[in-house]
C-alpha cells in the first residue's frame, strides 16, 4: 500500500477540563483508538499542561504504530470564552492563571501539527450530534447539566458560533427576572436553578425552612446525586426539587423551541443520569408551554457520556477541514 493512501487518516481530540484531560487518537470515521485520561494539575501553569498534552499525543501515536503526517490534525476543546479562528482562550474560571492564552499557536509549536479550538460544550454538541443521541437530525441543541449549564447549537447542520463564538449559552437564559445573582452578574438564569449547583442549594434552602426529608441527615456535603437517590425512595422534598429542575429547563427549552423550532434537545452532563425523573417534568412541562408545530420537537439524554467532549473536539477537525 502506498504512503499516500495512508495519509491523513487520523485525528486527535484534546478535551481540556478543569479537573482532568481527556485525549484520544479517532480514525475518520471517528471511531475511538486510543483513549488516556490525565489530571489537569491546572495550578502547575499552562506552560505545564500544554506539555503534559502534546506528551500524551505523541505517547498516543506510537502506541499505534501511525506517524504526524498521518493526522488531519488535533480537535482542542477548552472552557472559554474563547477565539475560534484566533486559537486564543481568553479566560476560564476553571484554569487559574489563564488569560488570553494562544492555545492553539502553542499547542502547534509544541506537536507540529494543526491545532483547531473549540469552546467545550459546543465540541459536546458536536459529538452527540455526529455520533450520539442527535445523530442525523438537522438542528440540535445540546445542553449540559453539571456544575454549571452549557450548550450548543447544531443549526442547518453546521455548528452555530455566533458573531463572537458565544452562541449556546443556554445556562444564562433568565428564568426567574428577580432571581438570585448569577456568576455572570446576571439575574435569575437557568444555571443557578437546573445546574448539579443549583439542585443542591434549592435543597439545603428547603431543608433550612425546617422541611422533613431523608436528606437533612446527610452531611452538609450532599450532592445533587444524593438528591435524585432520595427522589428514587419517594422522599417528599427531593422528588419535588427533580420535579423543579425538570420543570424549569422545559419552560427554557419552549421559548427556544420558539425562536429556533428544533428537531431535537439533547440532555447530558452529570444531572441527565436522573433520566426520566428530569425527562417527564421537562416534557411535561415543554408540552403545557409549546405551541404546534414547535412543539413536535424530541427530547433525550445524551448518550455519549463524558466521552461527548473528546469525541466532539476530534470532530472539530473535520468539521473546519470541511470533511
Ligand atoms: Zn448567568
Amino acid at each position: 500500500m502506498s504512503g499516500k493512501l495512508n495519509t491523513k487518516k487520523y485525528v486527535v481530540g484534546v478535551d481540556l477540563g478543569g479537573t482532568t484531560v481527556s485525549i484520544a487518537l479517532f480514525n475518520r470515521n471517528l471511531d475511538m483508538k486510543k483513549h488516556v485520561v490525565v489530571p489537569t494539575e491546572a495550578a502547575k501553569g499552562i506552560d505545564y499542561i500544554l506539555t503534559k498534552i502534546s506528551k500524551c499525543i505523541s505517547g498516543l501515536i506510537e502506541e499505534e504504530q501511525i506517524i504526524k503526517s498521518d493526522l488531519s490534525g488535533i480537535g482542542f476543546g477548552s472552557p472559554g470564552p474563547l477565539n475560534t479562528d484566533k486559537g486564543i482562550v481568553f479566560s476560564s474560571p476553571n484554569l487559574k492563571g489563564w488569560k488570553n492564552v494562544p492555545v492553539k499557536k502553542l499547542m502547534e509549536k509544541k506537536t507540529g501539527i494543526p491545532v483547531y479550538l473549540e469552546n467545550d460544550a459546543n465540541a459536546a454538541a458536536l459529538g452527540e450530534w455526529r455520533k450520539g443521541s442527535g445523530k442525523g437530525v438537522k438542528n440540535m441543541l445540546f445542553v449540559t447539566l453539571g456544575t454549571g449549564v452549557g450548550g450548543g447549537l447544531v443549526l442547518n447542520g453546521r455548528l452555530f458560533h455566533g458573531k463572537n463564538d458565544a452562541a449556546g449559552e443556554i445556562g444564562h437564559v433568565v428564568l426567574f427576572p428577580d432571581g438570585i445573582k448569577c456568576n455572570c452578574g446576571n439575574h435569575g438564569c437557568i444555571e443557578m436553578y437546573s445546574s448539579a449547583t443549583g439542585i443542591v442549594r434549592r435543597t439545603k434552602e428547603a431543608l433550612k425552612t425546617g422541611i422533613k426529608s431523608t436528606l437533612s441527615q446527610h452531611d452538609a456535603n450532599f450532592t445533587s446525586k444524593d438528591v435524585h437517590q432520595a427522589a428514587l425512595k419517594r422522599d417528599k422534598l427531593a422528588c419535588r426539587i427533580m420535579e423543579d429542575t425538570g420543570k424549569y429547563l422545559g419552560i427554557v427549552f419552549s421559548s427556544i423551541s420558539h425562536l429556533l423550532d428544533l428537531d431535537m434537545i439533547v440532555i447530558g452532563g452529570n444531572v441527565s443520569n436522573a433520566g426520566k425523573m428530569l425527562l417527564d417534568p421537562i416534557r411535561k412541562e415543554f408540552l403545557l408551554r409549546t405551541m404546534y408545530p414547535a412543539r413536535n420537537v424530541k427530547i433525550a439524554k445524551a448518550s455519549l457520556g463524558p466521552d461527548a467532549g473528546v469525541i466532539g473536539a476530534a470532530c472539530t477537525v473535520l468539521e473546519r477541514l470541511g470533511k
